[in-house]
C-alpha cells in the first residue's frame, strides 16, 4: 500500500493515492488506468454506481473519478450518497460529464462534486485537477500530526497537547477528537458521530455520545481555557473556537 509515489506537487511523501474510477466505458477505464498508474496512482475500478458505493465503503479511496452517466445509480446519486455520510463527506470527487454542454447543468444541480471535466478530456488537464484536489483535501497521513487552534495531536504517539499542556484522553475521546480535528468547524449529529467514531455495526445509544463529549470537553478545557467543543442545539457538536 505504501510505495514510492511519482505524483508531483508535494504529494511524493504520502503513500500512493488510491483513485476509484467509476466508469462503464471499458476503453476509457483502460486508458485511465494506464495513465494514472504511470503517474504513481493506485487504481480501483467500478463499472456502475452501486458497485462504486460498495467499494468506497470497503476501502475509501483518496479521490473518485465519477462518470455522470452510469448504469443502475447515476453519478449524481452516487455523489449525493458520498456527501451524505460523515466518513466520506470530504472525499474529493471529480465528475466526468458526457458533453461540454452538460457542465452548466451539473454545476446548477449542485451535487457536491468538487470539480467537473467534460469528455473527451485531455489527460494532463485531468491529472492537474486531481493533484489540485488531493493537495486541498484532508490528505493527512495515518501517522501524521493534526493541528487545530492550540491543540496538537500526534497520531503515531497518541500524544495530545493543548498549548504546552499534555492532555490525557481515553481511547474513545481520542478517536472523537481525531475525527473532529480531521473535520474542524463542521457540525456533526450524534448519529453521524456514532457512525464515524464507533462504526456502523455497533449499537450504541445516541446519548452515549454526550457522555464522551462531556469527558472530552473536561480533558480539553482547563480552567480559563476557551471551550473548543461547540454544542449546536438540536444539531450536534463541532470542534470550533467560535461561539454558536
Ligand atoms: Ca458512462
Amino acid at each position: 500500500m505504501r510505495g514510492q509515489s511519482v505524483v508531483s506537487d508535494g504529494l511524493s511523501s504520502l503513500p500512493k493515492p488510491l483513485v476509484l474510477v467509476v466508469e462503464d466505458e471499458a476503453a476509457l477505464v483502460t486508458m485511465l488506468r494506464y495513465n494514472l498508474e504511470k503517474q504513481g496512482y493506485r487504481v480501483a475500478e467500478a463499472s456502475d454506481g452501486q458497485d462504486a458505493l460498495n467499494q468506497i465503503q470497503e476501502q475509501q479511496p483518496d479521490i473518485v473519478l465519477l462518470d455522470w452517466m452510469l448504469p443502475s445509480l447515476s453519478g449524481i446519486e452516487v455523489c449525493r450518497q458520498i456527501r451524505r455520510k460523515p466518513a466520506t463527506r470530504d472525499l474529493p470527487v471529480i465528475m466526468v460529464t458526457a458533453r461540454t454542454g452538460d457542465q452548466d447543468a451539473v454545476r446548477g444541480l449542485n451535487t457536491g462534486a468538487d470539480d467537473y471535466i467534460a469528455k473527451p478530456f485531455n489527460i494532463d488537464a485531468l491529472l492537474a485537477r486531481m493533484r489540485a484536489l488531493l493537495r486541498r483535501s484532508n490528505a493527512v497521513p495515518e501517522k501524521g500530526q493534526l493541528n487545530f487552534h492550540d491543540i496538537e495531536m500526534d497520531l503515531s504517539t497518541h500524544r495530545v497537547t493543548r498549548d504546552t499542556r499534555r492532555v490525557h484522553l481515553g481511547p474513545t475521546e481520542f478517536r472523537l477528537l481525531e475525527f473532529f480535528m480531521r473535520h474542524p468547524r463542521r457540525v456533526f449529529s450524534r448519529e453521524e458521530l456514532l457512525d464515524a467514531v464507533w462504526g456502523h455495526d455497533i449499537h450504541v445509544e445516541p446519548r452515549t455520545v454526550d457522555v464522551h463529549i462531556r469527558r472530552l470537553r473536561k480533558s480539553m478545557n482547563d480552567d480559563g481555557e476557551l471551550d473548543v467543543v461547540r454544542t449546536v442545539r438540536a444539531a450536534g457538536y463541532a470542534l470550533d473556537t467560535e461561539p454558536a
